[in-house]
């Protein structure tokens, strides 16, 4: 049945270039359509920033940085406190620009995005308080003690598919430590980075402190990368755009932080509480689209239990309710992008040449939207492409294990170590298993449990670096050594 969305939809003007505290259009006038992905219309435009541009952006974060680093920590972290404040008094329409242009659901936006980014801020309000060096003992007279230092202008540069959580990650702690920043989003998802450039002035970020220039990775993206002003860069995107940006930005001896590509574990044993198990299942492979960088597309299932499993998803995934992001029902929304749903039907099309049997779903809704069924793939050979590599789409494959070793190598199998996550009453097993899962992190009993608070990053192809937790602060931040003679 064909999928229709109904307006009123939020209205959303065109967008400009936020560069030292002020809109400007792009030198070269170019433009770039945002399309919402459940109508496939274009709703507004952004301007797409040439090197030029991010050149004017750059210099601008270079003038502001000493002004910034020589702010007091306190002061920093009152605008930091305001950012997160006027984040929640203006939710629901950051919720709604959200929405429209990821094509998430909205209540998933008020629910996770909104507030996630708002205590982003208000974590690292607190921990720009507690950035401390550390007195040492040395064996000759001298007062000895080490610095924490901003690294300079910062290059963030961000994927589609959480735009608001995914930035603020970066800028909170960045400015935190005293860095100025320039924010370059996904082409496809520019929206909440231009609303938070207007918001963070508002709450006192001074100009040039945070400059956003919408714009092409290929175009505006590179600039960055090669600028000679930039002084380190923090990347979350796919790990083959990702291995370029690292070789970018090493060949100029910059350094990076890189979030990459996932394609998580999700292991069911056998004394697995199953109704809880099957929650956390359809969650890890539905939440947002099935877009998501910790998503847990591969699960893992006990032989015991591997056809009864089965059977319960075949049941429950046809029910989860897909459609308009803008109605409060909905729990799965659009792709955001019709090239991302024709990458999920290449997988679905490999899966069934390879003997692959569809449990549930398996094709796009017709419409104008980019929707696709949340589908589930069972007896994939072993190696299989669609169970090695990231799809990035709600799409689910499901394999059989028969012991606790082959679980742990499966799950391993792969060149990804974003996030993994198992099912189990056991407690010596979850802290033996969790120990052994190449991840940056675990989830046992539920998925996508997240906070500021707590780190996350990857191994293996997925990165390297920490965003979240006082970890993230070593991205944005050096150690110096200052040793004064006593003698
Ligand atoms: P992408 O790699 O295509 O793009 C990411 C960003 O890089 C965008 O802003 C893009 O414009 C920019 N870019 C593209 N080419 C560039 C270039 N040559 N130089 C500089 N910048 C360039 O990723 P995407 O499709 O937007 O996002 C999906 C990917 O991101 C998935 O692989 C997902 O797993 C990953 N991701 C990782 C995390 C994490 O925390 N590890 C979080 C979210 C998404």
């Amino acid at each position: 049945m064909a999928l229709t969305v109904t307006d009123p939809r939020p209205e959303v003007g065109p967008g400009q270039l936020f560069v030292a505290g002020g809109w400007r259009p792009a030198g070269g006038g170019d433009r770039l359509d945002v399309v919402d992905p459940a109508t496939g219309r274009a709703v507004t435009t952004v301007a797409a920033a040439s090197a030029s541009d991010v050149h004017t952006a750059v210099a601008a974060a270079r003038i502001a940085f000493p002004e910034w680093r020589d702010t007091p920590a306190r002061v920093r972290a009152r605008i930091l406190r305001q950012v997160s404040a006027l984040i929640m008094a203006r939710a629901d329409e950051i919720a709604a620009v959200e929405s429209l242009d990821v094509g998430k659901p909205i209540t998933l936006c008020r629910a996770v995005d909104v507030p996630t980014a708002a205590d982003t801020y208000e974590y690292y309000a607190a921990l720009a308080l507690t950035m401390e060096g550390t007195q040492r003992g040395v064996p000759f007279p001298a007062h000895a003690y080490t610095r924490k230092e901003p690294l300079g202008v910062i290059a963030a540069i961000t994927p589609f598919n959480f735009p608001l959580i995914l930035s603020s990650t970066k800028l909170a702690p960045a400015l935190a430590a005293g860095n100025t920043v320039v924010h370059k989003p996904a082409e496809d998802t520019p929206l909440s980075a231009l609303l938070m450039a207007e918001l963070l002035a508002e709450a006192g970020v001074p100009e040039g402190v945070v400059n956003v220039i919408t714009g092409l990775g290929s175009v505006a993206g590179e600039a960055l990368l090669t600028h000679p002003g930039v002084d380190a860069v923090a990347f979350t995107g796919s790990t083959s755009v990702g291995r370029h940006a690292a070789a970018v930005a090493g060949e100029h001896l910059k350094p990076v932080s890189m979030e990459l590509g996932g394609n998580a574990a999700h292991i069911v044993f056998d004394d697995a509480d199953m109704d809880q198990a099957v929650d956390a299942v359809i969650k890890a492979f539905v939440f947002n689209t099935g877009q998501f960088c910790m998503a847990g597309p591969r699960l893992l299932v006990a032989r015991s239990r591997y056809e009864a499993f089965l059977e319960i998803l075949g049941h429950a995934v046809p029910g989860i309710p897909v459609g308009d992001p803008f109605d409060e029902t909905t729990v799965v929304g659009p792709m955001a992008a019709e090239r991302h749903r024709a990458k999920v039907e290449e997988y679905i099309r490999i899966a069934r040449e390879e003997g692959g049997r569809v449990v549930a779903g398996g094709e796009r809704i017709p419409g104008d939207g980019y929707f696709h069924q949340p589908t589930v793939i069972a007896d994939l050979p072993p190696g299989s492409r669609v169970v090695r590599e990231e799809i990035f789409g709600p799409v689910l494959t499901v394999q059989p294990f028969d012991t606790e070793d082959e679980a742990v190598e499966l799950a391993n199998g792969t060149s990804y170590g974003l996030a993994a996550g198992l099912q189990t009453r056991d407690v010596a097993r979850a802290h033996r298993v969790a120990a052994r899962l190449d991840a940056g992190i675990v989830w046992v009993n539920d998925w996508a449990m997240l906070d500021p608070a707590m780190p996350f990053g990857g191994v293996k192809q997925s990165g390297f670096g920490r965003e979240n937790g006082p970890e993230a602060l070593d991205s944005y931040t050096r150690t110096k050594s200052v040793l004064i003679s006593l003698a």
